[in-house]
């Protein structure tokens, strides 16, 4: 079952649904590249926090917006794991963002106006020749809302945060239940009430909800859809 070359595939939902998994496993199946929007604002999430223009009880917008025309963010293709990483400013920070600090900040950072603006163009411009799978939150409502399959997922916060956990366990981090379900609860909670293009479902999104499914169920459900959208192409 092949897919059309120019195909662009839109993967939103809450955070920590298993989103990326689903689309880096999709891009593997069909042969795709896979962009991961969150590990953008990640990234400038992560130089705010360096240079102190966030903190706890602080976020010098202003300031991070005058900085923006100096931010490289890319994705490169690293060998031995096969996997696109994330670089800012030329500097591998995959590791980097992925920790509780930046997770904890990202929705305020990702809430400016100015930030999505950028990362929007970044996305239009890698992703407009197709062939694409990308995941987020604003993917098939604002970056491209012409994709051509639009997926909207969703999962108990309970099983998100025992998932979320797992993993963090399993690359050797501390991590408290708490402390991850409190902060899938707030990232959410300020993902779909922000002013600027908040986490909505599209309303030509198929939802899925993985709560109870396996990885190789997902992707059984994902080729049914190819097929009934496609067909045999
Ligand atoms: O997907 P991930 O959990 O890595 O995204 C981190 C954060 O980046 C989200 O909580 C959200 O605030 C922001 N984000 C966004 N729009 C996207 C992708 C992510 O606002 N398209």
């Amino acid at each position: 079952m092949a897919l059309p070359r120019d195909v662009i595939i839109a993967i939103d939902g809450y955070s920590s649904c298993g989103k990326s998994t689903f689309a880096r496993a999709i891009a593997r199946r069909y042969q795709l590249i896979y962009i991961d929007t969150g590990a953008m604002y990640r990234a400038v999430t992560l130089f705010a926090l360096r240079n102190n223009i966030i903190g706890t009880n602080h976020f010098n917008r202003e300031l991070l917006i005058a900085q923006l025309p100096q931010l490289k963010i890319e994705f490169k293709k690293i060998q031995q794991s096969e996997k696109e990483e994330t670089y800012l400013n030329g500097e591998n920070v995959e590791q980097a963002i992925r920790d509780l600090q930046v997770a904890s900040f990202v929705s305020q950072v990702s809430a400016v106006k100015e930030v999505r603006a950028k990362m929007v163009e970044l996305q239009r411009a890698m992703g407009n020749t197709g062939g694409v799978v990308l995941d987020g939150r604003d993917v098939g409502t604002v970056v491209f809302p012409q994709a051509h399959i639009k997926i909207f997922m969703t999962a108990d916060p309970v099983i998100r945060a025992q998932r979320r956990m797992a993993e963090l366990l399993a690359k050797g981090e501390q991590a408290n239940f708490e402390e991850v379900y409190n902060n899938l609860i707030e990232r959410d909670r300020l993902d779909t009430t922000r002013e600027e293009s908040p986490l909505i479902q599209a309303p030509d999104a198929i939802v899925l909800n993985n709560s109870y499914m396996t990885p190789e169920q997902q992707m059984e459900w994902f080729e049914a859809l190819v097929k009934n959208k496609f067909g045999d192409l």
